[in-house]
């Protein structure tokens, strides 16, 4: 018959385990999710700087049709000052034209200003391409060694589980119903380890009582939490 303490020690070094390994084990989705997250937020950030290109290039055709259209305009005028019947009529259309050349270089000014605008534009798009290839290549990182450490995480999980129920067999029989009971809602915090005479769970002083019954090799539970108390291996 095994020690009842030794086996209180080795579930709670077992159960320990079990926790970390779960906790580690949902650390993975939620590197990877994360991960997504910011190739999400990239593809976004691509769209709209690709909707302020479109949008842009609109605007510029627009004012290029316009000049194209004024141009003509002037065109037209100039072909009428043959036809001008009066020194009069001819000196309107004179001041007509001069006017029309000079919007239409404003119009020029701010066509080239647009395409420039639109060459920025495009740079910005760039950066965003080159960024969103990187958080691409991280989650492609990411989501392989999550998935590598998952698998070896999950089957020292299940080796940890299987010591687990070995382990729980040689627990003495008054404490396994109570054990079994206690270990769905406590885990790890169902054994505590006595430290200079307090429980390690809840730190409350142990009476020489219970100290006495351990030495006995009795199975004690914690007055202050209801652990189930063993001593520190002694080297
Ligand atoms: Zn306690």
């Amino acid at each position: 018959m095994a020690d009842p303490l030794d086996t209180f020690r080795t579930l709670h070094r077992i159960l320990k385990q079990k926790t970390d390994l779960e906790s580690r084990l949902k650390r993975g989705p939620q590197q990877v999710a994360a991960s997504q997250n910011r190739v999400n937020h990239c593809q976004d950030k691509l769209s709209e700087a690709k909707k302020r290109v479109q949008a842009a290039r609109m605007a510029a055709d627009d004012k290029q049709l316009q000049l194209k259209s004024r141009e003509a305009r002037v065109e037209d005028l100039n072909g009428k000052l043959n036809t001008a019947a009066t020194n009069k009529e001819y000196q309107a259309i004179k001041e007509q034209i001069a006017a029309d050349e000079q919007a239409n270089a404003v119009l020029a000014d701010e066509t080239f200003e647009m395409l420039e605008k639109i060459d920025e534009l495009n740079d910005a798009v760039s950066q965003v391409e080159a960024s969103l290839k990187t958080c691409q290549d991280e989650f492609a990182d990411v989501s392989s060694r999550v998935e590598e450490l998952q698998k070896k995480l999950e089957s020292e999980l299940e080796r940890v589980l299987e010591e687990m129920k070995l382990t729980e067999k040689e627990l003495p029989g008054d404490v396994k119903s109570d054990y079994l009971r206690m270990v769905k809602t406590r885990g790890e915090s169902s054994f505590a380890e006595v430290e200079n005479g307090t429980c390690g769970n809840c730190y409350q002083t142990l009476t020489p009582q219970l100290l006495d019954q351990l030495t006995m090799k009795k199975t004690v539970f914690c007055s202050g939490c209801g652990s189930v108390l063993y001593t520190p291996e002694r080297v």
